[in-house]
């Protein structure tokens, strides 16, 4: 890979900004001053200095973002603003990309990296990872919707999904449920209601397989995941 190029990915500005630090002297390619941008370099191997600081380079990055509504999950719309118009500069200069799909209003836990092997893991229907969602229904959801779930419902295009999860927190005017599913078919959680006569007026994705989300983390907020949170994943 070429210096410019490591040196942007890990956050020192733009492939522009980064040829005029080289030509300031500030970095060493194995102890030796370098300042040629097209320079190539091993990440794994050679030790790049940047005043004074060692650069450590990992392949791939992993956030966990806790999605506002109003933004899509893409990479790029030419409409909307999205996930990654909202990363810091030097997070999406790694070109992460959104695993799976949120609908614009749905808020809560988005993971985003560039690791296209785990996002496979992750959304590939034969693993049958677990998502949960919260959501606020607009009226009364009884145990017959619980069974209705636990059996699979059937949706406006007559597919039959799989059995969900379905948890009362709340029954009333509204309610407040959990839902956990294993499958990710377009709109899934709001058809699976529409099919018993109910509508969803809010939803947030509280996790995705082991992953909570943190709920530290703020509607727009976002933060690289651990180690120990990657390996959870994999
Ligand atoms: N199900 C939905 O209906 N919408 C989402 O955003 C996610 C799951």
């Amino acid at each position: 890979m070429r210096i410019d190029k490591l040196l942007a990915n890990v956050g020192y500005g733009s492939r522009k900004e980064v040829k005029k630090l080289l030509k300031t002297g500030g970095i060493k390619l194995n102890g030796e001053v370098v300042k040629d941008a097209k320079m190539h370099v091993n990440p794994e191997e050679d030790a790049v200095i940047v005043n004074g600081e060692e650069v450590i380079y990992k392949e791939f990055v992993y956030f966990m973002m806790n999605k506002p509504p109003g933004v899509v999950s893409a990479t790029e719309d030419s409409r909307d603003e999205t996930v990654v118009d909202i990363l810091a500069m030097e997070d999406a200069a790694r070109s992460p990309f959104p695993v799976g799909r949120l609908d614009k209003d749905t808020e809560g836990l988005l993971i985003l990296t560039n690791d296209g092997h785990l996002s496979h893991q992750l959304l590939s229907p034969k693993k049958h990872v677990p998502k949960t969602y919260f959501a606020v229904i607009d009226q009364e959801v009884t145990e017959e919707d619980v069974k209705a779930f636990a059996d699979g419902v059937t949706l406006d295009d007559g597919y039959h999904t799989k059995p969900g999860i379905l948890k009362i927190l709340k029954s009333g005017i509204t309610s407040d449920i959990e839902l956990t599913i294993t499958e990710g078919k377009f709109h899934q959680v709001k058809r699976m209601f529409e099919s018993v006569g109910k509508r969803v007026m809010y939803l947030k994705r509280i996790s995705m397989g082991p992953l909570p989300l943190d709920e530290e983390l703020e509607l727009g907020d976002y933060r690289e995941l651990t180690d120990e949170e990657v390996e959870m994943l994999k």
